[in-house]
């Protein structure tokens, strides 16, 4: 049974569902590492601040503080894009290193090992994990899913503005001088965008068992 599992890829990607089906196969404890960017960007939109103010985002980063996760607004488009903001300043991620570097050494809930998913547990977070998988799928299949999800939620979402604002965040999220997003050494890549979850789970099992 691997005892921390680095999962890395863009958004949409099928990370959430994959790390919660290994989580639960491997009774492992499941760190979502984008809540935490979420939490901060969120806290900085609800407070009326700019989430590019490097010195406040740092802070709020430094502070954050269990509620932040409960935020009901996480997910919402806003929260994405300011996320995406936050996690390009280094002081920021270097603020939040800590709280995820001790969650995969101290798993809670009496677990035996992890698995954190996000954009740079491979390489930065956990690169010592013994499993580094990275999922990916075109733009469109991403976007697709996204879109569905949105429905799925009761929103009215229009397609092209789904696939804008997801490549406007891919951009900040692979452009960005630290930590961009991209596969650790040793990585398992799997390309995502003609599997339905179950394949994924499947294929990515299978390697881990290889
Ligand atoms: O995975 P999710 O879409 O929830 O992540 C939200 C944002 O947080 C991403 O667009 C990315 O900018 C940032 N993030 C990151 N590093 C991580 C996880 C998320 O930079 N490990």
């Amino acid at each position: 049974r691997p005892q921390v599992i680095a999962l890395d890829g863009p958004s949409a990607a099928g990370k959430g569902t994959l790390a919660r089906r290994l989580a639960s196969h491997y009774d492992l404890a499941h760190l979502d590492t984008g809540s935490l960017y979420r939490a901060v960007g969120r806290r900085i939109l609800r407070e009326g601040r700019d989430p590019k103010d490097a010195t406040y985002a740092a802070e709020t980063a430094a502070n954050l503080q269990p509620v932040d996760l409960k935020d009901p607004e996480l997910r919402s488009e806003a929260t994405s894009q300011a996320a995406s903001i936050v996690a390009a300043i280094p002081a920021v991620r270097a603020n939040l290193l800590a709280w995820q570097r001790e969650f995969a050494k101290a798993p809670p809930d009496g677990k035996q090992g992890v698995v954190l998913d996000g954009r740079d547990i491979g390489t930065v977070i956990c690169p010592d994990a013994d499993v580094k998988l990275f999922v990916t799928a075109s733009p469109e299949a991403r976007a697709e899913r996204r879109f569905q999800e949105l429905q799925a939620a009761g929103a009215n979402p229009i397609r092209r503005a789904v696939l804008d604002e997801m490549a406007s965040r891919d951009r900040r999220d692979s452009e960005r001088a630290t930590a961009p997003l991209l596969p650790a050494d040793g990585a398992f890549v799997l390309d995502t965008s003609d599997l339905d979850a179950d394949a994924v789970f499947d294929r990515v099992v299978a390697f881990i068992e290889s």
